[in-house]
């Protein structure tokens, strides 16, 4: 006797593959609303999403890989949406295609996301060469990784050749989009005490410039005075990438001063990175990078099943009150006994 089961399943699975061939497709025409569709089916948390995800990824990556990924971090009211407005605009000035895409660490805590939202870039949002996606809402911050870094390509893919990654200075945020792009920027504030006192040392060892930004008006004298001081500490440190001295510089975003110097900077940048080999080295330790972070993931996910959840709720609280050791629970959670 027919399964009916079995039937359904396989009905199921040729539909949706003649969709993934039909969504590649699309988004390769640089069709928007399939972009949006693809970007969707990676953010999905359905599990059985995932191998039609991979499988879009997969058959995309040979039409990926041509932008340029810019990766922008400041504190809330650094500018960074005012500066992205004005930066895009340069871009599409010039003839590019641009995607601004973000990484909001607190996204997946709250379930929503001010970062990439497009009523904070009035122009860019209603530019026709312009794609903009908030960070993804949910997941770890890991998982919110794997989405983005899945999305840049899809946007590469459908045409945009500068890809802008916003994110805020919190926690591990900077280091995961710095290691997703090949230019990475820091936007800071003049006084911007916590940088310069060495508490951010970490993100300055991260950028290949920073830009202080609100240059205009009675804070002009001020900011010139902060890139002084940026300028003393960066000559110190270790450049994060080989080759380039990562440099202050000043910009009013707001009134468009500086903008088209930084433009300048990054071509440089690029050029400089492509000529010495730089760029295409970072770009493949990036996807290897990539590979064993999503190993880790896959562990996890595979590893911590809901009963070995529970198991370990139940260790640490023995573990809390000195009843085990550390090492003896986790060899029960390896090896629970019956
Ligand atoms: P974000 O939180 O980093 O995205 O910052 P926003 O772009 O939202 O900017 C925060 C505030 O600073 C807004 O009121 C902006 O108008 C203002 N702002 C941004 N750039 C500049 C600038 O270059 N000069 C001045 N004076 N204000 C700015």
């Amino acid at each position: 006797m027919n399964n009916p089961n079995k039937k359904r399943v396989f009905k199921k699975k040729t539909q949706d593959q003649v969709n993934i061939q039909e969504i590649a497709e699309k988004i390769t025409t640089g069709d928007r609303g399939y972009l949006s569709k693809g970007i969707t089916l990676i953010e999905s948390s359905a599990v059985h999403h995932r191998p039609y995800a991979n499988e879009l990824v997969q058959q995309l990556l040979p039409s990926a890989g041509k932008s340029i990924r810019i990766g922008i971090t400041g504190v809330p009211g650094a500018g960074k949406s005012t500066w992205i407005e004005a930066f895009g605009k340069t871009a599409v000035s010039k003839g590019y295609k641009i995607a601004v895409l973000a990484v909001d660490p607190s996204s997946s805590l709250s379930g929503g996301s001010i970062l990439g939202d497009k009523t904070r870039m009035e122009f860019l949002a209603h530019h026709p060469d312009v794609f903009i996606r908030p960070s993804p809402s949910s997941g770890t911050l890991g998982g919110v990784a794997r989405m983005t870094r899945e999305t840049i390509l899809l946007c590469e893919a459908a045409g945009y050749d500068l890809i802008l990654v916003e994110t805020v200075g919190v926690g591990q945020s900077e280091g995961i989009v710095r290691g997703m792009t090949d230019f990475f920027l820091l936007l800071s504030l003049t006084g911007a005490g916590d940088e310069l006192q060495g508490m951010k040392k970490g993100i300055m060892e991260l950028v290949d410039a920073i830009v202080i930004n609100k240059a205009d008006g009675s804070n002009r004298e001020q900011a010139i005075q902060t890139m002084h001081d940026y300028n003393q500490i960066l000559r110190f440190l270790t450049p994060a990438t080989t080759g380039w001295k990562p440099r202050a510089h000043t910009c009013s975003a707001l009134y468009n001063e500086g903008i088209q110097e930084i433009w300048e900077l990054i071509r440089e940048f690029i050029e400089s990175t492509k000529e010495s080999g730089e760029f295409d080295k970072r770009r493949s330790k990036q996807a290897v990078d990539w590979m064993s972070q999503l190993v880790q993931i896959r562990l996890n996910e595979t590893f911590f099943n809901q009963q070995k959840k529970y198991l370990m709720k139940t260790l640490e609280s023995k573990v809390r009150q000195n009843e085990l050791s550390p090492s003896e629970a986790v060899d029960l959670l390896f090896n629970p006994k019956a």
